[in-house]
């Protein structure tokens, strides 16, 4: 079945505290951004990529590729305000019957095996959603008041999630609520039942500064030549 790629890269990213959004932002002297959309061309040479930046930064987009001499194909579409806008938007250019993967641009560290692994499951199930168990303890807070949680019953999410686009174009259908942090919660809003994968330890969304420092160590380990 065809695949698409929609890697949503419209967020400002404030919480890095930087000049220009994370994923514009150089890692081993290129883009955050150019990285991850490599990572998707390598799993699958095939895959319809849409990159979803920003209205203000398609034109520097375009000129930063050139700049780098970037060449895989992919579609841009211009992001919304919050993130389900901006797969929202990036939903208007799937019109094929697909897989669609569904992931962040601050997530370089993706890996071919989770990719790959995810369209099939999500080929067989509907939906696949990557989830990893989580490693710290953890207290559930009320106000002043907290107490321990049993962390077992948690786990955390990642993309890409992948999806049959029907469904994921039936559930995006709405309005934006505030449940809305991923793409799962659209769909389980939707009434599907979320198929969890696992997940890779390695692929972080960069978010904070010293997640930069991470990022250096984890390209070098896992994708030394790139
Ligand atoms: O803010 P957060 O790190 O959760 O954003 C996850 C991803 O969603 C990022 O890659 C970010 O660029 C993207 N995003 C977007 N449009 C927005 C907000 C976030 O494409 N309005």
């Amino acid at each position: 079945m065809k695949h698409y790629a929609i890697i949503v890269a419209a967020g400002s990213g404030n919480r890095m505290n930087a000049d220009i959004p994370k994923q514009f932002m150089l890692l081993a002297s290129k883009p955050i951004l150019m990285h991850t959309i490599q990572r998707f061309f390598e799993a699958d040479p095939f895959v319809e990529i849409i990159v979803v930046v920003s209205k203000n930064e398609i034109d520097s987009w375009k000129k930063t590729c050139e700049q780098f001499s970037f060449t895989i194909p992919h579609l841009m579409q211009e992001g919304g305000e919050t993130r389900f806008h901006s797969v929202k938007k990036g939903l208007n250019a799937v019109n094929k019957k697909s897989i669609v993967a569904i992931h962040d641009g601050a997530r370089p560290f993706v890996n071919k095996t989770l990719i790959n692994r995810c369209f099939m499951e999500a080929e067989k199930h509907g939906n696949a959603v990557p989830a990893i168990p989580v490693n710290e303890s953890m207290r559930r807070v009320e106000g002043d008041h907290s107490e321990p949680a049993d962390r077992s019953a948690y786990v955390l999410i990642q993309t890409p999630q992948c999806f049959d686009s029907e469904i994921l174009k039936d559930a995006y259908d709405t309005d934006h609520k505030n449940i809305f942090t991923d793409d799962a919660s659209v769909v389980e809003f939707h009434g599907e039942t979320i198929h969890l994968i696992s997940g890779e330890r390695e692929n972080i969304k960069i978010t904070y500064p010293h997640d930069l420092i991470i990022a250096e160590s984890i390209l070098k380990k896992y994708f030394p030549e790139k």
